[in-house]
Parts: C-alpha cells; sequence; structure tokens
C-alpha cells in the first residue's frame, strides 16, 4: 500500500497544478484532510508528515481524536451536520465548522463558545442540488441567515460551504461551484467580509479550484477509501 505521505504529496500537487492551469495565485488554496472514520494513529501520520488542518464528521468520533490529540497544533473543523444537542463539543473544541444550515445551531454554537477562546470561525452550507436529504439551506434563504450569524457574538462568518451531486463530466463539475462562487460574490457585495469558499472533495478538486475554491476537503486520495463508512 502506498504511503500516507506519498499519497499527501500527491494532493498537494494536484492542487499545485491546478492553481497554475486555472490562473490562481500559488498558495492560494488551503488543504483540509478529512480524517472522518480514520484513527488517531492516522491522524498522527499525516501529522509527522507535516499536515495541520483536519475535518471530522461525527461529533463522538471527533470529540475522541481532539482529547487524544491535544496540544498537538492541530485545527480542527467540523463539516458534517450537527444536531442542536451535540453542539458543545464544536463549540469548545473546534477552530471552525463548515456545515451551519440554521440560526438555531449557530446561537447555541455561540453561547457555548468558552469566554476567551478565539472566536469560531463558520461557514454556511449550501444546497447545490436537489437530492432528498442534502444538508444545506436553500440559496433563497442564504442572505438572511448569512446576515444573521454574521451579527452572533463568537462565531466569525469565513464563507460558504457546498457538496455538489457527483458528475464525472468537468464541466458538468463545474457548473455547481460556479454557482457557489455567485453567491459568494453576491454577499461579498452586499458588505459580508467573506474569504473562504469551501468547496472540492477527492474527485472534483480541479473544478472547484478552477471556480475559485479557497479550501478543498479531502478524505479519500490522502487516507484511502473509508471502509464501512457510514452514510454522509
Ligand atoms: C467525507 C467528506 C469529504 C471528503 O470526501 P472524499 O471524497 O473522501 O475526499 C469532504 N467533505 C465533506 C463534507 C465530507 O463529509
Amino acid at each position: 500500500m502506498q504511503e500516507l505521505a506519498d499519497r499527501l504529496a500527491e494532493v498537494k500537487e494536484r492542487i499545485a497544478d491546478a492553481e497554475r492551469r486555472f490562473h490562481r495565485p500559488p498558495g492560494s488554496v488551503r488543504l483540509l484532510a478529512v480524517s472522518k472514520t480514520w484513527p488517531v494513529t492516522a491522524v498522527e501520520e499525516a501529522l509527522r508528515a507535516g499536515q495541520r488542518c483536519f475535518g471530522e464528521s461525527y461529533v463522538q468520533e471527533a470529540r475522541d481524536k481532539v482529547l487524544a490529540l491535544e496540544g498537538r497544533g492541530v485545527e480542527w473543523h467540523f463539516i458534517g451536520p450537527l444536531q442542536s444537542n451535540k453542539t458543545r463539543v464544536i463549540a469548545e473544541w473546534f477552530d471552525w465548522i463548515h456545515s451551519i444550515d440554521r440560526l438555531k445551531v449557530a446561537e447555541r454554537l455561540s453561547r457555548q463558545r468558552p469566554a476567551g477562546a478565539a472566536p469560531l470561525n463558520l461557514c454556511v452550507q449550501v444546497k447545490l442540488s436537489n437530492e432528498a436529504g442534502k444538508s444545506g439551506i436553500a440559496p433563497a434563504e442564504l442572505v438572511s441567515l448569512a446576515r444573521r450569524v454574521a451579527d452572533l457574538p463568537a462565531l466569525r462568518l469565513r464563507g460558504l460551504m457546498g457538496i455538489p451531486a457527483p458528475a464525472r463530466d468537468f464541466a458538468a463539475q463545474r457548473e455547481p461551484f460556479a454557482r457557489l462562487r455567485g453567491m459568494f460574490e453576491e454577499l461579498r457585495a452586499a458588505g459580508l467580509a467573506l474569504d473562504t469558499l469551501s468547496m472540492g472533495m477527492s474527485a472534483d478538486l480541479e473544478a472547484a479550484i478552477a471556480e475559485g475554491a479557497t479550501l478543498v476537503r479531502i478524505g479519500t486520495a490522502i487516507f484511502g477509501p473509508r471502509r464501512g463508512a457510514r452514510p454522509v
């Protein structure tokens, strides 16, 4: 099996290639390593290879890893759906959350963020396809949610996140990312100081970078296929 460090280097090369190809400044796209379903030892291996930012999707699993790696300089991002009764772990231990699609969850995170902690960075997740069960706020409701979230103390609204339905063809991959970028530009034009467009995964990171992604969330291409993975 190929070493994790080699796969990580390959992903960085894909990002750098896409930055060149689509005239993005070098280093303008951050890599979030999505470690959900992988054990602490896998995160440690990636840490040794120089990766610092990790994404998790399940609260209990995330909590175990955060506690096991406390003090190791990891920047933790929560990217999964979040029930409002599970917000405390995220408010107390995470640096970022990408999956805000309800005001109630944001309000709880704001109340539960410990005094003296840096603001919790967040992205609002936008629904990009009409598949039943997909998380995210409807585009028509985005502006009002973003404005209300931006006003909450202890949080810092950084941008938008989206997960399109899978598509093989490059042009078809770009289309929903272009729509998300359009919404991002609209919010900026309306005065919100956003700097993060969280889009692109293992299978479509080039299309996302072509459309302006500033952060890609990569699991499989770094850690390998998830065995017995729970549904996202
Ligand atoms: C699992 C997951 C990813 C990583 O997907 P890969 O295809 O394994 O790269 C990215 N974003 C979210 C929200 C996820 O849940």
